[in-house]
């Protein structure tokens, strides 16, 4: 799990939820300890910067309306960052970072940066954010354990067969078949197909090729080598960015662990391609050793390459479709995994309650315009 996402709030939910999750951390943000005269120095041959202090309206909701100040404007600091090179009479998009409530330390002392992550060249640092509340999850542990629990709840696990077709009659699910040819009656199905959604999609008469592609992502793992990087790292290079983080694979008492790295290719590699790269290899290799050449000497054992899956927009599609019962949760791109508790959430109370849930109301088949989400 990335940390920089894991800390923002995630934008394709409603407007209204998002504003008021922001306004919510905004309140709890108190003014931050930064260097600025550094920042401006560093920064200042490159963008703009200017440090605002903004009042809002009150917030909407809160919890005792009479208490003393209950009724006060929101009020916050922000960072503004204007690039140099752009031209001003353009449009450019708005990129805003919110992360009060989320405890986090933004500094350009080189030093305190090289505390928090041994054996970093500082030389190419201008400035770094921490986040030490941060956290990640397995996701293999956790599939394993949800799966557990769904069992005792009395569901039931088919595996080592695949959906083939899907039965509808006047325009209602009915059941499907399955490639063994299995035939389940039922009145609901989830695409949650992942890679395979369009294939899926097409088997309830809904042809999503054209709207939603896969793209190749692949990750590096490491040799073991003794517990010692505890941060995820997400570098902010512009032409070699990347992240990684030690892992322990054996649970949480190993001690050893192997690094994990992963980065977002500029030019997306379409289609479906889960071969390794020595360009993929050599590329991730490069971010790492930019900021920890400490690890020259770790061998790369294995690589993995999946898909991310999505829209132009960036919208992941989770909700009801055109066919009575066929319901999608799909195109999540790269944030599939943390976003799954909620997203999981509002589809299931959006299928029992027949009212689609709020957090995923601009999530529709018709990819809604003038909306996008940008996962790097
Ligand atoms: C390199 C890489 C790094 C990533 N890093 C992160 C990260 O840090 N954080 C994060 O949140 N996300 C991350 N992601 C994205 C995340 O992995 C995906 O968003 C997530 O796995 C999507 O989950 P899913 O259940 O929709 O699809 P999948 O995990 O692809 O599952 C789909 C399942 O459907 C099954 N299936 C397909 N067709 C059929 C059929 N006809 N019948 C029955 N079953 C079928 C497949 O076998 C598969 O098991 C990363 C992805 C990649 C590739």
């Amino acid at each position: 799990m990335t940390g920089r996402t894991a800390a923002l709030p995630r934008f394709t939910f409603s407007a209204a939820a998002c504003a008021e999750t922001a306004l919510s951390w905004f309140e709890n943000w108190d003014e931050k300890k930064i260097d600025d005269g550094l920042f401006f120095d560093r920064m200042g041959d490159v963008a703009y910067i200017d440090k605002v202090y903004m009042y809002g309206p009150p917030p909407a909701k809160v919890k005792n309306p009479t208490a003393m100040g209950a009724k006060n404007p929101v009020k916050f600091w922000s960072y503004v960052f204007i690039p140099k090179h752009i031209d001003l009479n353009k449009k450019y998009p708005l990129l805003v970072l919110p992360h009060g409530g989320v405890q986090a330390d933004f500094t350009t002392d080189v030093k305190q940066i090289a505390k928090w992550l041994p054996g970093l060249n500082t030389s190419h640092i201008m400035g770094a954010v921490f986040f030490p509340e941060s956290g990640g999850a397995n996701p293999f542990t956790s599939a394993y354990n949800i799966a557990e629990d769904a069992k005792k709840m009395g569901v039931e696990f088919i595996i080592g067969d695949e959906v083939a077709d899907i039965i509808i009659e006047n325009n209602k699910v009915k059941g499907c078949l399955t490639a063994s040819g299995l035939k389940i009656n039922c009145e609901h199905i989830v695409n949650a197909a992942g890679s395979y959604a369009v294939r899926v999609s097409k088997m309830a008469g809904i042809d999503l090729a054209g709207d939603v592609y896969i793209d190749r992502h692949e990750s590096l793992i490491t040799e073991k080598m003794p517990m010692w990087l505890d941060a995820l790292v997400v570098n902010y290079h512009p032409e070699l960015s990347g992240y990684w983080q030690q892992k322990r694979m054996e649970g949480p008492d190993a001690l050893e662990g192997e690094i994990v790295a992963c980065f977002t290719p500029t030019k997306p590699l379409y289609g479906f391609n889960t071969h390794s790269d020595i360009y993929c290899l050599s590329r991730m290799a490069q971010s790492i050793l930019l900021c920890q050449p400490n690890l020259e000497n770790v061998g790369i054992v294995r690589s993995a390459a999946n898909h991310y899956v999505g829209r132009k927009s960036g919208i992941a599609i989770i909700g009801p479709t055109s066919v009575h019962g066929f319901w999608m949760n799909i195109a999540h791109q790269g944030h599939g995994f943390m976003c799954a508790p909620g997203d999981a959430y509002a589809l299931a109370n959006s299928m029992v309650t027949g009212k689609v849930h709020p957090w995923i109301q601009n999530c529709t088949v018709e990819e809604p315009k003038n909306i996008s989400e940008t996962m790097v």
